[in-house]
């Protein structure tokens, strides 16, 4: 079969390849500026050099007629382009991101709900001491000891009590929290919440510290389960899936 040559352009050179082929798909998929089943040939390669032009794109290229056709779906006598899917522009757009956005919200939200009281270990350190009879009085909770400044974390949810000096505990804050417990923090050098403030699980709520009745750099913990004194932190802790 003879092979026919179509022109684009002024000045087109001829490199029949398969990456011609290649390139008139892509600006189709590209721009859809041709979108009209059926169109003629002509017309369809016409919009391509267009489509081309608009893009910026100064490449030279050539197509034979088995080319063009082949890159088209359907047959030389009414050649279609390729199946792609019809061109529909999106209104409103803006809306609905905001609505996926605040879906998005308000199912991390539930799901935050969803989940059991989250508990955290409170500081990281080395465990010194625990619960129970020592030096002539009762320890009402558990030391956990480690550098200046390490971060104090609250247990669970909760709301600041009190924050601020302490007779033995040098600086002491309280958190109650949403079952009605109160965890106790002491000796901080730095207290970063202030009463009324609400906190989650995990967050430093003050730095480590050595002030108050104290040796040494420690987190002195306790845990007051609603309607009770102060309880073994660390049973209550390991029931919460948290070692010392
Ligand atoms: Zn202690």
């Amino acid at each position: 079969m003879q092979e026919q040559t179509r022109r684009v352009g002024k000045h087109r050179k001829f490199h029949p390849s398969q990456a011609a082929k290649g390139r008139v798909a892509f600006v189709a998929v590209a721009t859809g500026a041709v979108s009209t089943a059926g169109a003629g040939g002509a017309v369809a390669a016409q919009a391509q050099t267009q489509a081309t032009a608009e893009s910026a794109v100064d490449v030279d290229y050539k197509l034979t007629a088995n080319e063009v056709d082949s890159a088209f779906v359907g047959g030389s006598s009414a050649p279609q382009i390729l199946a792609i899917a019809e061109f529909k522009p999106v209104v409103n757009l803006g809306e609905q991101i905001t609505k996926t956005i605040q879906y998005n919200a308000e199912r991390i939200q539930a799901d935050l709900d969803n989940r059991g009281p989250s508990v955290v270990k409170p500081a990281e350190g080395a465990f010194t001491s625990g619960f129970g009879p020592r030096w002539g009085t009762v320890h009402q909770g558990i030391d956990i000891a480690n550098a200046v400044g390490t971060p104090i974390l609250s247990v669970m949810d909760g709301v600041v009590i009190d924050s601020g000096p302490a007779s033995g505990y040098g600086n002491w804050i309280r958190i109650q929290h949403t079952d009605g417990s109160v965890s106790v923090y002491g000796h901080m050098e730095t207290l970063d919440v202030s009463v009324g403030q609400t906190v989650r699980a995990g967050e430093k709520i003050a730095g480590m510290g050595n002030r108050g009745f104290s040796t040494g750099s420690h987190l002195h913990f306790e845990i007051h389960p609603a309607g009770s004194g102060p309880v073994d932190p660390q049973p209550w802790l390991a029931e919460r899936g948290i070692t010392l």
